[in-house]
């Protein structure tokens, strides 16, 4: 797709070519454009090249290397155990499992999380599932030495190895327990290692286990210092007017306001209308000349406050903007810090609100981890009343779960595998 504004070229997840089973269940978790990690890292695994990756938690990269390994599994002739997945914990190993179910949600792909400190009966299942056969396993290191040991888990067809957050690995005394296992497997294989940073001893891991390995690096991005963060918690019915009481009671000269969609962009602008500045729109339905125009008004202060969509977040390079206002929250942190961005410019000082309604609770908490920073909750204006309470949960799969045909199953495709040779 092309970026008009960087006059630039970014990857969407339909140039992947993926299985349309593998694209529908991505798009109905939501997803909507590759992260940054996904966009490096994806035609890298599609190409059967080795990995080492830096990127850390909450930047898509689990998506960034399952995506290219379930299309590589849907896409083999035959299907025998293809993908081994190594984990630190077992709450990052069912995590990724749960992805997978996610993201393979419409395909016919089998997987299991494989982790100690469960009971026996935990142990017959995973064995037993094993022997069914899966594609995928994601396995924290004791107990998968155990079945190997016990002669239980067969890699001869093995075709991909991941270790994920391997620099935690090594912090928790795995390095020799990934050298046995290593050793268990064909030494014909795709190797993806992520890692939040690279220490020495990762990078002497990397040298043993990868083969001639791409290097994919992520820097986290952070806010610039100058600008001021804040957030409001509260509902839909809410935003309006308090976007009219923040544009009323500051002098804020220049102005970008974030919307989610073109459509709410449009609707925006009708609603600011009456206010006593001069308020234009920008999206994808105006002409170049007209965007040319509103970018100049808007430059030389003419137009007080902009509303757009994210394509204003990128490369547009404006001194002076005293106040960004996320009036939807962002889809990602890179996102977050693209907007607001766009205040703070060349060390001046800038304000950047977000509002947050209860469905982006979730999305925000992440941007926030994310930045490893907790943006200041600000009271509303007592004349709205009181909004929600920040409180954000996990996302809310069963919403998804429930419209698809597998409904409360969550190993729904384990033994059931249409069409595939076994
Ligand atoms: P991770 O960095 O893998 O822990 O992912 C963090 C969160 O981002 C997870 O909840 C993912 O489901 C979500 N995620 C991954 N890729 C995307 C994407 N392209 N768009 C939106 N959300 C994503």
């Amino acid at each position: 797709m092309f970026n008009f504004l960087t006059n630039s070229f970014y990857l969407t997840f339909d140039d992947f070519n993926f299985n349309a089973t593998l694209l529908e269940g991505l798009y109905s978790m939501g997803y909507k454009t590759p992260t940054p990690i996904q966009q490096e890292a994806i035609p890298v695994v599609l190409e059967h090249h080795d990995i080492i990756a830096c990127a850390q938690t909450g930047t898509g990269k689990t998506a960034a290397y399952l995506l290219p390994i379930i299309d590589h599994i849907l896409k083999a002739e035959t299907r025998h155990l293809n993908t081994l997945i190594i984990a630190p914990t077992r709450e990052l190993a069912l995590q990724i499992d749960q992805q997978i179910d996610g993201l393979g949600y419409f395909c016919s792909l089998s997987s299991i999380a494989i982790y100690g400190g469960n009971d026996g009966i935990a142990w017959s299942t995973q064995k037993h599932a094993l022997q069914e056969g899966v594609d995928i396993i994601c396995a924290t290191p004791g107990r998968l030495i155990a079945l190997l040991q016990a002669g239980d888990i067969n890699f001869e067809h093995l075709q991909h190895l991941v270790l994920d957050e391997a620099d935690r690995m090594l912090d928790m005394g795995f390095f020799d327990d990934i050298k046995t296992i290593v050793n268990y497997l064909p030494k014909k294989r795709q190797t993806i290692m992520f890692s939040a940073t690279m220490p020495p001893k990762i990078r002497q891991l990397a040298n043993q286990i990868t083969n001639d390995a791409k290097q994919i690096n992520i820097a986290i991005s952070k806010p610039a210092a100058g600008i001021v963060q804040q957030a409001y918690i509260l509902y839909d019915n809410q935003k309006e007017p308090l976007i009219r009481n923040i544009l009323m009671q500051e002098e804020y000269p220049s102005v970008i306001i974030f919307s989610s969609t073109k459509d709410n962009v449009k609707l925006l602008e009708k609603t600011l209308r009456g206010i006593d500045r001069n308020v234009r729109a920008f999206h994808s339905d105006l002409d170049q000349a007209e965007r040319e125009e509103i970018m100049r008004d808007f430059k030389s202060k003419r137009v007080h406050i902009l509303i757009g969509t994210d394509i204003l977040s990128r490369g547009i390079d404006v001194d002076g903007i005293s106040l960004v206002v996320n009036y939807d929250a962002p889809g990602d942190p890179e996102d977050y810090i693209h907007r607001i961005g766009r205040t703070a410019r060349a060390s001046k000082a800038g304000v950047a609100i977000t509002f947050v309604n209860p469905k982006d609770q979730f999305k925000f908490f992440k941007i926030e981890s994310l930045m490893g920073i907790e943006v200041p909750k600000m009271p509303l204006p007592i004349e709205l009343g009181v909004g929600p309470e920040f409180n954000p949960e996990k996302p809310r799969t069963d919403i998804r779960r429930g419209a698809g045909p597998n409904k409360g199953n969550p190993k729904r495709n384990f033994n059931k595998r249409p069409g595939t040779k076994r």
